[in-house]
Formats: C-alpha cells, sequence, structure tokens
C-alpha cells in the first residue's frame, strides 16, 4: 500500500481537537435529528391521479383490471399478461399487448395509460455516470409534481442504478446535502419501481431497445441494469412498507428479475425497521454509521440520539439471513480531522467485530455551502489500510459523477445556483476522480 501519512504523528492533538471545532462550526449542537416535513401526502397515491399502470404491484394491478369491470376469475390471468409487457418488454403502449384481447386492450387504454414519471433534465459525466431529475405526477390539482434525483453508474461488468426512497429527507445528518432539502415526502413503491423503468428507458435495457451511444455502458453485464441501491434521496426504513412493496416487484422473476442479493437498502439506522427489512424484503443491508462514538455520531447522524451505536449494532447482529455470503456493509464517510485519525480506525474494527460485515469507505463529496471537507488520500489509505490488516476488504468508494453533483450525499432535487466557491470545490473533486478504488464498491 502507498505511503502512510499520519496526521497524528504531526500533531497528536488534532483529531480530537477538530471534532469540536468542526462541531460546533457546523453549529451542530443544537442539531435537531428530524426537521418537520413540509408536505406529507399518504403512502399508496396512485402516479397520474391513479392513471399509470407502471410501478404497480400485482395486486394493485388487479385492483385496476377489477375497475375497468375485469371479472375476479380473470384478473390473475391478465394481470400476468399486462405485468410482463411492462417490466419484461417495457411496453410504453396498450397496442403493444397482442395477447391481450382487443376489447380489453381498449378499455385499458381507455382509462389507464402506461406514462413514466417525466425527466426534466438528464446529465452525464465524464465518468459515465448519468443522473436524472424526475419529476412525479402530481398528486393533487395543487402539487405541481414532486422531483427527485436518481443516478446510474455503469462499470464494466455491472450497472448500478441509485434509486431514492423519499422526495428530500427528514433527518439532518449535518455533511448530507439531500438532508438540506425542505420540501419532504414518501415515494410510494410505484414511484420507486418508475426510477427504475425510466432508467431502462434512458439506456436502452428492454429487449430489442437502441442504447445511447454518449457516454460508457456495461457492455460485459447481462442487462446495463444488474444492480439497485437505496442511497439517493431519502431514508428507506422511514417509508418501510412502500420500499419492501417496491423491491418485490423489482425482484419479481417474472419481471424486472432483479435478484435481491443485488437490491442493497442503505439506513442511518432506524432500528425498529431493520428487522422487518430482512424479513420482508430479504435484501442486502448496509449501514451508515460514520462515527465509533455516539458522542460524534450524535453530531454526524443525529437518528443516533435515538438509537445509539450499540442498539444500531445489535439490530445488525440479528439481521435475518446474515452470514459470511451475506454480509452488511458499513458505510464510512471520510471527513477531515473529525472522524479519520487511527484511533477511529482501530475502534471501527473492534465494534464490527463477530459481525459478518464488509466496510465501505466514502470519500466526503462537497456540496455548495459544506461545511466539512473530505480526508486527504494518503490519510484514506491509511485508514483503510488499518481495516484492511484486520481482515476486512476495505473499498474506498471511487466518487462517481462528482462533475455532475451525482456522488453520495450530493443529491437535491431544488435548483440551487453554484456559487464560485462551490464550483472550485466540485473542480478540486473531480480530481480525485484519477485516485484507484482500492477495491470493488457492491
Ligand atoms: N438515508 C440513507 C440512504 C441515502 S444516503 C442513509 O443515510 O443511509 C447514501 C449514503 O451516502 C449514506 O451512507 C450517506 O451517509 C452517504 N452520504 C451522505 N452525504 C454524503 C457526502 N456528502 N459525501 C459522501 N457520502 C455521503
Ligand atoms: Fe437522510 Fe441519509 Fe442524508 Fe442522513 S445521509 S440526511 S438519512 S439521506
Amino acid at each position: 500500500m502507498a505511503t502512510a501519512l499520519d496526521i497524528a504523528k504531526r500533531n497528536p492533538h488534532a483529531a480530537p481537537l477538530a471534532v469540536t471545532d468542526a462541531a460546533r462550526a457546523a453549529g451542530l449542537e443544537t442539531l435537531a435529528i428530524e426537521k418537520k416535513a413540509e408536505l406529507t401526502v399518504v403512502a399508496g397515491t396512485a402516479l397520474g391521479g391513479g392513471a399509470s399502470l407502471v410501478g404497480l404491484t400485482r395486486d394493485q394491478l388487479k385492483d385496476k383490471l377489477g375497475q375497468i369491470g375485469v371479472p375476479e376469475r380473470e384478473q390473475k390471468m391478465r394481470a400476468a399478461q399486462i405485468w410482463h409487457w411492462i417490466y419484461l418488454r417495457g411496453a410504453r403502449d396498450f397496442s403493444q399487448m397482442t395477447n391481450v384481447g382487443k376489447s380489453l386492450r381498449a378499455a385499458l387504454s381507455g382509462t389507464y395509460t402506461l406514462d413514466r414519471p417525466e425527466v426534466m433534465s438528464e446529465q452525464v459525466s465524464k465518468d459515465g455516470t448519468r443522473k436524472w431529475l424526475i419529476r412525479m405526477a402530481p398528486t393533487s390539482a395543487h402539487d405541481k409534481g414532486a422531483e427527485i434525483e436518481c443516478v446510474y453508474i455503469p462499470e464494466s461488468d455491472r450497472g448500478t442504478l441509485c434509486v431514492s426512497s423519499q422526495v428530500g429527507c427528514t433527518l439532518t445528518c449535518s455533511f448530507c446535502h439531500t438532508g438540506t432539502q425542505r420540501l419532504v415526502r414518501n415515494l410510494t413503491a410505484a414511484e420507486i419501481v418508475a426510477q427504475l423503468v425510466v432508467a431502462r428507458d434512458r439506456i436502452g435495457d428492454w429487449p430489442d431497445a437502441c442504447p445511447p451511444d454518449d457516454g460508457f455502458l456495461p457492455r460485459e453485464a447481462p442487462r446495463f441494469v444488474t444492480n439497485i441501491v437505496f442511497m439517493g434521496m431519502g431514508e428507506p426504513l422511514y417509508n418501510t412498507s412502500e420500499v419492501i412493496d417496491a423491491i418485490g416487484v423489482l425482484a419479481d422473476n417474472e419481471g424486472l428479475g432483479l435478484s435481491r442479493r443485488r437490491i442493497t437498502v442503505s439506513t442511518s439506522g432506524v432500528v425498529p425497521q431493520i428487522e422487518r427489512l430482512g424479513q420482508d424484503a430479504n435484501t442486502m443491508l448496509a449501514i451508515s454509521l460514520h462515527a465509533v462514538r455516539d458522542e460524534l455520531r450524535n453530531e454526524l447522524v443525529p437518528i443516533n440520539r435515538k438509537y445509539s451505536i450499540a442498539t444500531l449494532l445489535d439490530a445488525c447482529r440479528a439481521y435475518p439471513g446474515l452470514s459470511n455470503a451475506r454480509r452488511i456493509t458499513f458505510e464510512y464517510v471520510m471527513l477531515k480531522g473529525v472522524n479519520d485519525s487511527d484511533a477511529d480506525a482501530r475502534e471501527l474494527v473492534r465494534l464490527l467485530k463477530g459481525i459478518p460485515a464488509k466496510i465501505n469507505l466514502i470519500p466526503f463529496n462537497p456540496w455548495p455551502g459544506s461545511k466539512f471537507e473530505c480526508s486527504d488520500w494518503d490519510r484514506i489509505e491509511r485508514f483503510s489500510d488499518i481495516v484492511y490488516r484486520a481482515g476486512y476488504a476495505s473499498p474506498v468508494r471511487t466518487p462517481r459523477g462528482r462533475d455532475i453533483l451525482a456522488a453520495c450525499g450530493q443529491l437535491k432535487s431544488e435548483t440551487e445556483k453554484l456559487r464560485a466557491r462551490a464550483r472550485l470545490m466540485l473542480e478540486q473533486g473531480i480530481g480525485a476522480e484519477d485516485v484507484p478504488a482500492l477495491g470493488d464498491s457492491a
């Protein structure tokens, strides 16, 4: 491994002092765990005033068929046919559904649509990462349609789609851009699933579709989207029911066909929902740990004030299906002088002892107005080294799509003008892409 530069050697007091100073500078002492959501829409509100069938679960699809007079005994079979067209073929028009009778097709198109949420913008990073700003269909006459961001990260042998589970986030992690967004509501299961449908439309990931020619796609993978991570906007376990329903659709073998082992739900630590996620969705779990002492985690990830590190790790030990083949990923954002000392690394290893775990070090991604800095690269390497020597693969997540603000924690759907200083920070950040990843981030 590359030369290690131990900043503690230069200044033995650097880490503890920096923690306090950074926390004070960020005004963290008074930070609330949650901010009040400005808008709450009851989960389950259908897309487009109930008109679009895209994103629905099988049961919801059967209900829709019942509403246009399809007799109950036929509903299961008809739903299966329509399911196939929507999720396996990416159909955009009922006329494509050649095995569905003409009269039913006419009834369907008279009442329903196959509309997707609207793509307001698409940005393609120089590393191939794509970010879409997606506007959901309005849910009422007064709603303009909530906007969320969704990011696609291609690698040679896989394509990962990072989906949002909420518009904004009610939690207020101090290093995360999404946490500063004021407008917050839960996405419905259909709105979550629709993000994959939109992604497949845009990158031509349906049978017979044409892929775009601007940007890199994973040609060595069976599909362009092979993995899903719930690491976009929002706290998935504050929207557990809809997230579980969405996973049911994403993982359905006769439809979108994503393996549950290739779906990862990341949580800041909503302890009471963790077991339910494992039992009902059976996905991989990622925990946004980011600190090894409650005092600091209370400031960085304020939900820690409700559920301490020890409580969180107990829930992890009890995660259904946990084994060496199905490890929990612990995410750790590298914040300069805040959580990146050797002592932190050693404590991290001690805390996770006995839990089948992967540790994912994430270089902090700056955003306009953020108060933290990313740890220096040699500090990250030194931290990674300690973790590695303790027996963990410790991949450092290569920042992807920083030039289009698409990296972890940079998502925010309100249009904000970048100030000159923020631009500069981003430009500096882009340089970090040249730094090689130390391992695989999956
Ligand atoms: N709310 C969930 C999932 C979304 S955030 C959660 O917190 O786990 C996805 C990951 O990005 C989390 O680990 C989060 O802590 C991390 N993250 C947030 N802001 C970041 C930033 N500015 N730089 C790097 N990672 C960040
Ligand atoms: Fe919400 Fe996750 Fe950001 Fe925290 S890190 S504010 S939980 S999206």
